[in-house]
């Protein structure tokens, strides 16, 4: 698994960091994603799922109005947006955390709104905005 600090300069290439990655997730990944509004989470999400190979034919965008999409493939990726959520019970409430434990990938936006659910193998990402197209990107 692809590990460290990145710089990015422009979409495109946090486009394809997320697709070097996603190339490499094992079945069951869950990758947390934080950083501000307009960071690049997903941006970078839209990598990862060209890189699993998720979403044939599907647009990645920010789920804002759903909290998920579901992009199916092979590896299916389930992409969740969780700024609107309340906190874990909602989550639970919903069902999600069946997600978590599925052989997909979950990518989840705003992830810290659930941290007490997420898995010890989690990757976390976090985005930092330097400047309007430079990135600096964390993975841990
Ligand atoms: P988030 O999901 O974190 O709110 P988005 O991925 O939806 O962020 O949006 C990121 C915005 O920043 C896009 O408008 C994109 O074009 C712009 N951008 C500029 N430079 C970069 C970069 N290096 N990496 C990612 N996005 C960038
Ligand atoms: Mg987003």
């Amino acid at each position: 698994m692809k590990k460290g600090n990145f710089l990015t300069y422009n979409p495109e290439e946090t486009e394809a960091l997320g697709a070097e990655l996603g190339a490499t997730l094992a079945p069951g990944s869950v990758i947390a994603l934080s950083g501000d509004l307009g960071a690049g989470k997903t941006t970078l999400i839209k990598g990862v799922a060209q890189g699993c190979q998720a979403a044939a034919g599907h647009e990645v965008n920010s789920p804002t109005f759903t909290y998920l999409n579901i992009y199916p493939g092979a590896k299916p990726l389930y992409h969740f947006d969780l700024y609107r959520l309340k906190g874990v019970k909602d989550f639970l409430d919903l069902g999600f955390d069946e997600f978590l434990a599925s052989d997909g990938i979950c990518c989840l936006e705003w992830a810290h709104r659930i941290s007490d659910l997420l898995p010890k193998r989690t990757i976390f990402i976090h985005i930092l905005s330097i400047d309007p197209t430079s990135r600096e990107i964390t993975i841990s």
